[in-house]
Formats: structure tokens, sequence, C-alpha cells
């Protein structure tokens, strides 16, 4: 079965056909560094992490070129550095790395570019120069905007009339626009604000425009896939469109991939709404791979709740796969590709549900297998599987006796599994073994507090 994905612009699944099958090029929308990354924000790092993966399967590593930009100039940055009195570049660069930590520790390979914004300052200021000679664009009162009017298939990526593109882009209405649907490529800077010399007056670019520049410089004009999550359709990834087919009279993109949103209780998780659950500090709680198998189980353009039970089915998930392998570890070392079901599933628009039925099957005959020829080859199935999916990438021994060692008291996974035990006993009203718990979990030296969001726990001492 050839790859195929879900194109948003043409709203449908299309078999992937790259323009060179010798460098296929990825671009996904990264962060913009100033604060830490919440599960949300992670889900799509894993997603196209995992297109990364599957298309570096499909044509070989070296075909594959994925960029994932760092916005790195941007006002809630300069906000963040007036309110913390330190210097944007020390907060960008904290960032930047806590966000590849981060990312790193849910299996997320480094692309293989990641531009920075404030790298592309020349190739913007060419950029908008293009789009104003073409009659694209027009220079204001020290900005630069992009006129919609120009481009005619404004809004066919999000499918928005002009009326909702105007109300849900919250556009500001300003004299020095033309109409008021145009958008900002280029901004005055203050005398105490980052800024770059320009044609236009000493400013900073619109967040649209980096990616624009960003895509053309690194990639080439078209590229094979862009990707980000759901919420940059309108009107960021509408308005890369618009400016990039403006200047080159060429597709900025072949297939446009979007992931759905991560939510809890419903609710898309985000900042605004103050019900983030960050990355950071999940990781103090649960290896990698739980909260990686836990984004990628359901399909990426579903919306997928953020619960404690899916953390806990995912935990136990894994537990039963690396538990297969820990029974085959004796098994001799071959080489194996990627079984057919897997392999096959995620070549279906990255159908991960599919992907980690075909895993669990492999892992039941893995743990039947008898003679050492099916051992040694389901062993290496399940890794060379688990290789594409970014998952099973530690020693079994070392995943059971976890980072801090079960010697000396409870791990972390064991406290966090006894309290969901000890939630649902309490729900279901079996308050003797919800008690028991708590009497183990402090016979360990574990307290815990309940609280109106649940439980949390510590180490007494
Ligand atoms: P932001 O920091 O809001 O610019 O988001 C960075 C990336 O995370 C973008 O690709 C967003 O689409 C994505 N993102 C933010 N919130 C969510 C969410 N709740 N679910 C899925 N993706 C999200
Ligand atoms: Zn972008």
């Amino acid at each position: 079965m050839p790859l195929v994905l879900h194109d948003n612009l043409k709203r449908e699944k299309r078999v992937f056909k790259p323009a060179d099958p010798q460098r296929v090029t990825l671009y996904a929308c990264g962060p913009t560094v100033y604060n830490y990354a919440h599960i949300g924000n992670a889900r799509a790092a894993v997603v196209f992490d995992l297109l990364f993966r599957v298309l570096r399967a499909e044509y070989g590593p070296d075909h594959v070129v994925y960029a994932r930009n760092i916005t790195d100039v941007d006002d809630k940055i300069i906000a963040a550095a007036r309110e913390t009195g330190a210097d944007i570049s020390e907060i960008t660069e904290k960032f930047a790395r806590i966000y590849r930590e981060d990312m790193g520790a849910l299996g997320v390979m480094a692309p293989n570019i990641e531009p920075t914004a404030t790298g592309h300052i020349k190739e913007m200021i060419a950029l908008m120069a293009r789009l104003i000679e073409k009659g694209a664009a027009y220079a204001a009162e020290g900005h630069v905007l992009f006129s919609v009017t120009a481009y005619e298939d404004y809004g066919a990526l999000s499918r928005r009339s002009r009326d909702d593109m105007i109300a849900g882009a919250r556009v500001e209405v300003a004299p020095y626009k033309k109409d008021p649907a145009d958008f900002v490529l280029w901004k005055p800077a203050k005398d105490d604000e980052p800024g770059w010399d320009s044609p236009w007056g000493r400013g900073r670019p619109g967040w649209h425009l980096e990616c624009s520049a960003m895509i053309e410089a690194n990639l080439g004009v078209t590229i094979d896939i862009h990707g980000g999550g759901l919420d940059l359709q309108f009107p960021h990834h509408e308005n890369e469109i618009a400016q990039s087919v403006c200047a080159n009279h060429a597709p900025l993109a072949n297939y446009w991939v979007h992931n759905g949103f991560l939510t809890m209780d419903a609710e898309k998780m985000s900042k605004s709404l103050g019900n983030v659950r960050l990355v950071h500090e999940l990781l103090e709680r649960f290896p990698g791979e739980v909260l990686r198998l836990a984004l990628l189980s359901a399909h990426y353009r579903q919306p997928l709740d953020w619960t404690d039970r899916l953390l806990e089915q995912s935990r136990a998930t894994l537990d039963g796969w690396y538990r297969a392998l820990l029974k085959l570890a004796d098994a001799p070392d071959v080489e194996a590709s990627p079984p057919e079901g897997v392999i096959g599933a995620l070549r279906d628009d990255m159908n991960t549900p599919e992907a980690f039925a075909a895993m669990s099957a492999l892992v039941s005959r893995a743990n039947k297998a008898e003679s050492q020829d099916d051992r040694a080859q389901l062993k290496a199935q399940l890794r060379a599987a688990g290789a594409v999916l970014g998952l099973l990438q530690i020693d079994p021994q070392a995943w059971f006796q976890g980072e801090d060692g079960e010697a000396d008291g409870l791990s972390a996974e064991r406290i966090e599994a006894l309290l969901v035990e000890r939630r649902e006993a309490r729900a279901s009203k079996d308050f003797a073994r919800a008690d028991a718990i708590r009497d183990e979990l402090t016979a360990a030296g574990v307290v815990i507090e309940d609280g109106p969001q649940g439980s949390t726990w510590r180490r007494a001492g």
C-alpha cells in the first residue's frame, strides 16, 4: 500500500507523491520560545516527528529534509523580557533549549533544519520587496501590509468567507489599512524593542511572513508537505499561502497536514483557558514514551482528551510491550523490517490506533513464540516497529527499574498507578481498598494531598 495523507487543502486523502523522491521536503511550524511547552503543543511535535519517521522509512533517511522553525521574535517574547528583566536572547535561547530537551524526551528527533526567524530577516525584507513590486503588498506608516484582494484564492484552505475571516482573525481596523482584512508583514519597532533596518523604517516581521521566508530559504519554493496544528490553518497558514503564492506564482505546499486538538474535559488545552499541563512537569512523573504513546493513541486528526486514565492505559500498554521484549532478551539479535501490519497502518494517513493494535497482536505472538528463530524474528520486528513509532527505545530491564530505581522506595510510576487505583476504589465506594493504598504509600514515605483538582503526592522529608 502506498503512503496516503489527508490533504487539508483538498479535504481528501491522497496518495503521497513527492516532487523529488530523492529530496522529500517537510515543514512544520515550530514554537514561539518564551515559556514551557504544554502537552497540546507537544502533540504537533510528536505527530510531525512520526510523519518524519514514516517518510524516512519510505524514502530512506538521507532523502527527507524536515525543517521546524523557531519563532524568536514576537510580542509575547518582548513582554516576557519586560516582565522578567532578562534579555530577549536569554529568554529565547533558554526556552528553545528546554523545548528541544522536552521534545527529545518524547522521542522527537531533531529536525534536519531548525531555522530561526531572526536568522532570516534579509530574506523577509526581500520577500516583501517582491510582493510590493507585484502589487500584492504596500507600505503605510512604517508598516508593510499584504493586500488580500491581490490573492484570488484567499480563504481556500480554511474555507472561510471574507466576513468570517475578518471576524475570525479579530483583525485590527487601522487607518493605514486599505482593506480591513489586510494583514501585517512588517511593523515599526519602538526604540526599546528589537528591530531591524528596512526600506520602510526600523521594524520587525509579522509571524506569517517568517514562515514563508524560512520555507523558501531552506526548503524551496514549493515543498511537499506543510504541517501544523489545526488552529494554525487560519489565519497563519492561509496567510503563508497568500504571501508565497503571490511572490512565486507556484504552490507553497502540495499537501497540507493538520493535527487535531488535545483537549481536557472537551476544551482545547491552551494557555488562555489556563488548562495546560506542561511537558516539563509531566516528564517528572511519567517516562517520555508513556506520554508519546498517549499522544499517538488517537488518530492525529481526531481530538484527543488528556486524562489520567489515558496515561495509565498507555503505561500498561507499554509495560506489556516491554515485558514481551524482556522475555525475548536472550533471543539472538537479527535484522528485520517493521512488520507490514504496523507500517501499513502508518502508511494509511498515519493510522496510529491501527498500528498500535498491530503492535499488540505482534506482542501476543512474541509471547507465544517458542523456537529460537521465531523469538529472534519477533524481537527484531518489535524493535523495528518501535523505531518507526519512536517507542521501545529503552532497554527492557531499565524500563522496569525506572529511572530512580525501585530499590529505595516506590517508583514515581508505581505511585501514580496506586493513586489512580485509589481514586477508582473511592469512586466505586471500595473505601477499604482506598485506605489500604493510602497506608501502603504512607509506609513508603509518600505524602498524599487531596485537593479539589485531585490528589498530588510528594516524598516525605
Ligand atoms: P502556540 O504556542 O499556540 O503557537 O502553538 C504551538 C503549536 O502547538 C502549534 O502547532 C499549535 O497548533 C499547537 N497547539 C497548541 N495548542 C494545541 C492543542 N491544544 N492541541 C493540539 N495542538 C496544539
Ligand atoms: Zn508557520
